[in-house]
């Protein structure tokens, strides 16, 4: 009779949630007392407590304290605990920069590599992962297999692959999404990646949808002429797959009104049921090589040195129109090479040379740069579309803020500054949108039986410091950090401890 006062005292209290008596005497590792939950799926925040145990979330409600034993216990009273972020378009590489701190400083406890068509050990996936393990990364990360490299493994060169070429290329796809990559990702504004045709791209996409995976695509053109154009060729490969744009902008487009018109024509292909999705970062600027400026027909060093023997004039034409279109030589600013830090305008001056001779000079592969070519209020517009989620597109070494500030910078500028969304709809963003669209079923959300990923913070001590001229300071007010239930981050410093896995993709049950 006793037990039963005693179980219905704590029905009482704990409502729907309450933690039964048994429960109550187990050892927890983690007990996150007294925070404000936004639970990653965009709903209305709430009080509540969480448990950790192991590498889990055990518990998510309301909880007396003197019922709870752990062996750990923080007060999140006055802030707010979120999942960890998720990035799904990042760059880097883990042998080189296990760290990562550059993306956990902004939050970030999972990231998506292998992008753009460009992964590493293609076919040998599995081994290389197992060196990334031994590296100890400190955050999760997952792969995508790269359409580029594959493409180059195979040597296909400009043209269509062969019956033959094109099966070795299925076979390599199919080894790397069994060996756990989440997808394919593709550069169709690079080489070997232009090369590639319709009906090659829908092949491929056809083996990722067979492995459960998603296509992620930088697209053949993202300039504003070229969108429409740009989304159809991916929505011929989402009746295969799940697709999704990558780093979604619209090169000197300009206005909202723009904006619109593009998810509404990412939502009509929704509504045809194909399933595609978006990533942005929050920055009018892209980063990328110089080579994005040439001509296609120099945009490797043979093919621009054979251009200077035979058409050097149209070159200097191309180059000089391309430039102009792209705003002008003050928008191109170098994050590689002699001119690191100076822009194509300033290094031109430094050089007594024009623009269009230097670039003309250097070639298509000689340095990256930042390219000054979104329009702030378009690009605005476009993060707020329902499925559009966030990344960096950054990394530890690139000359570009996005690396370090993207996803503080979502918080201290379109949540408290501009009010555009509020803190649930980025924490969507950022966490639960990118889970469900990666398919990643334990991560992106705080409740029960979800990797204990999270995050506690104030929002308003949130603070992106990167800019163009010191691109790597690291974002602050994360100041604590679970990954995997390891506490990695406590009061600002990083625990000498990494905790991050390498994740697989529905395709690796497969195998
Ligand atoms: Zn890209």
């Amino acid at each position: 009779m006793k037990r039963f006062i005693l179980l219905l005292s704590a029905f009482i209290v704990f409502g729907s949630c309450y933690i039964s008596e048994v429960q109550a005497q187990q050892q927890w590792d983690w007990h996150i007392a007294g925070g404000t939950i936004i639970d990653g799926t965009g709903g209305k925040p709430y009080q509540a407590d969480i448990l950790v145990r192991g590498d889990s979330i055990a518990f998510v409600g309301p909880l007396d304290p003197d019922t709870v034993r752990a062996q750990k216990n923080v007060d999140a009273s006055g802030k707010v605990v979120t999942p960890g972020f998720i990035d799904p378009h990042a760059h880097g590489n883990p042998l080189e920069t296990p760290g990562f701190h550059n993306f956990l400083a902004m939050g970030i406890t999972t990231i998506v590599l292998g992008q753009d068509g460009s992964s590493p050990a293609v076919g040998e996936l599995d081994d290389w992962l197992a060196k990334v393990e031994e590296a100890n990364p400190t955050v999760n990360i997952a792969m995508l297999s790269g359409h580029g490299s594959i493409r180059a493994k195979v040597n296909v060169g400009k043209q269509n692959p062969t019956r033959q070429e094109l099966k070795r290329m299925h076979r390599l796809l199919k080894a790397d999404l069994q060996d756990g990559a989440f997808g394919m990702s593709t550069g169709l504004e690079y080489v070997p990646g232009m090369y590639a045709a319709e009906e090659e791209l829908k092949r491929m996409a056809a083996i990722v949808g067979e492995n459960d995976g998603i296509v992620m695509s930088h697209m053949r053109s993202e300039d504003d002429s070229d969108m429409e154009a740009s989304l159809d060729e991916l929505a011929q490969q989402g009746e295969f797959s799940n697709v999704h744009v990558s780093h979604l902008k619209v090169v000197y487009g300009e206005g909202e009104k723009r904006a619109e018109e593009i998810l509404n024509y990412i939502d009509r292909f929704r509504e045809q049921g194909i399933t595609m999705t978006a990533d942005i970062y929050p920055y009018s600027a892209s980063f990328t090589g110089i080579g994005i400026v040439f001509p296609d027909w120099a945009k490797t060093e043979d093919e621009w040195k054979n251009a200077l023997q035979e058409r050097p004039e149209v070159l200097r034409r191309f180059l000089k129109d391309k430039v102009e279109q792209r705003n002008g030589a003050d928008a191109i600013l170098f994050g590689s090479g002699d001119y690191t830090g100076l822009s194509l305008k300033e290094a031109a001056e430094r050089e007594k040379v024009s623009p269009v001779d230097l670039l003309i000079k250097m070639g298509p592969e000689a340095a990256s740069a930042a390219h000054f070519v979104m329009d702030q209020a378009l690009q605005d517009r476009l993060l707020m579309g329902g499925k559009v989620m966030v990344s960096s597109d950054g990394s530890p070494t690139m000359r570009h803020p996005r690396g370090y500030g993207s996803f503080a910078k979502i918080i201290r500028y379109y949540v408290n500054e501009k009010e555009l969304l509020s803190l649930e709809e980025a924490i969507y963003k950022m966490s639960g949108l990118p889970a469900k669209t990666l398919g990643l079923n334990d991560r992106g959300f705080i409740r029960e039986g979800q990797k204990a990923d999270l995050l506690i913070f104030d929002r308003e001590e949130i603070e992106d410091r990167a800019t163009f001229e010191h691109p790597h300071k690291l974002a602050e007010g994360f100041n604590w950090i679970m990954v995997n239930g390891t506490h990695v981050r406590g009061d600002g410093e990083f625990n000498k401890v990494t905790s991050g896995r390498l994740l697989k993709g529905k395709g690796a049950s497969k195998k």
